[in-house]
């Protein structure tokens, strides 16, 4: 442990330091086998009761209804943005999108492509500082679903709450799932890439409700309908094994914690340290306003951007690394996921207050 630093990284992210130790051990040698975690055939019967295990434990940690499917899928969170209307939608098929960045605004690009798309509000005119409230928007009689980005990863917003919407939701929870208890039924459909909350690149989860399985179009190639998936158990093809199993340790370090409404309130305590530590003065500034504020990615800027380089070289130096602002916001940005220790965020203010202290503004 002496030699990791506290990674503020937006994703890939940190991952809690006792998973990494067993993977490391179980590529080499997994449980007893004699053969590498990533040597071992996805069909053996060790790595079935991986993936079994895996899907069980996530079930469990969402409290997933049983009319839902769980896939383990790969392309990334951003194929999703094609598959979700290749799968639900089609000529004359409407789906209502919620504009609140970089992530939605793919997201409604590819809708495009297969369907009719309505737009009832974006943030983006105000440089995508806040998620809608409830009523601001309404959802198209005739759409599908209503599609959003739960945690918007770049510009530090979150949804409080779940959409007001009479139709199904449709979200995009890469940078949030497991943050917090979500009820699941609301939804038709939620994914997530590994990266940030879950585990390693290269995985995805897709959490689907299964009487939307036959809706995808005849025309659909095979890979890229969810059915194959689902009637498969994500084994129609070689899964990725490697980001199946760290997701699944994941999980089991998740459920010892005491599952989402544990680390829900962690994920608060951190998240309150840092506002209050921009709050504090104004030398420090947040992104997001204040109702729509995320707890897992806290962009910030300081008063000039020789500060801010400043800033990020000197915090990398005493082991605070990764605080660097999307290139396309600049700035400085901490992520501060599941996984995130507490003390990095204790360290992280106490260094805020002395580089404010010793680099006065102009
Ligand atoms: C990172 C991210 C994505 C993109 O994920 P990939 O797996 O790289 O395709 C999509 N949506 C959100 C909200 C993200 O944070």
């Amino acid at each position: 442990m002496a030699d990791r630093v506290f990674n503020f990284a937006p994703g890939p992210a940190t991952l809690p330091y006792e998973v990494l130790q067993k993977a490391g051990q179980d590529v080499v040698n997994f449980q007893q086998t004699g053969i590498g975690l990533i040597e071992i055939s996805h069909r053996s019967k060790e790595f079935i009761a991986v993936a079994d295990e895996t899907e069980a434990n996530l079930r469990e940690l969402m409290a997933i209804p049983s009319n839902y499917k769980v896939l383990f899928l790969q392309g990334g969170a951003s194929s999703q943005f094609f598959m979700v209307p290749m799968n639900l939608l089609g000529p004359g098929k409407k789906g209502t999108y919620l504009n609140t960045g970089a992530w939605s605004k793919k997201a409604i690009k590819e809708a495009k492509l297969f369907g009719t798309v309505e737009v009832p509000f974006s943030s983006e005119e105000s440089g995508f500082k806040r998620v809608p409230k409830p009523g601001e928007y309404a959802t198209a009689d005739d759409s599908e679903y209503l599609y959003y980005v739960s945690n918007n990863t770049i510009y530090g917003t979150q949804f409080p709450d779940l959409p007001v919407s009479d139709k199904m939701l449709i979200s995009d929870m890469s940078s949030d799932i497991l943050s917090r208890p979500v009820d699941v039924s609301r939804f038709g459909l939620i994914f997530a890439g590994a990266q940030k909350n879950l585990g390693p690149a290269g995985v995805t989860v897709v959490i689907i409700r299964d009487d939307l399985l036959t809706r995808t179009p005849a025309n659909t190639p095979t890979m890229l309908a969810y059915k194959t998936h689902a009637d498969k158990g994500s084994m129609f093809n070689t899964p990725p094994c490697f980001s199946i199993y760290v997701m699944g340790e994941v999980l089991k370090w998740l459920k010892k914690i005491g599952g989402t409404a544990a680390i829900e309130k962690i994920n608060k305590k951190k998240a309150e340290m840092l506002y209050a530590a921009i709050d504090r003065t104004d030398y420090y500034r947040g992104h997001a306003e204040k109702e729509s504020r995320s707890l897992m990615n806290v962009p910030f800027n300081l008063p000039t951007k020789e500060l801010e380089a400043k800033f990020i070289a000197e915090a990398t130096a005493v082991g605070l690394n990764g605080l660097k602002g999307h290139r396309s916001l600049g700035g400085c940005r901490a992520s501060i996921y599941n996984a995130f220790p507490l003390e990095g965020v204790v360290k992280l203010v106490e260094f805020m207050q002395e580089f404010a202290a010793k680099n006065p503004a102009a």
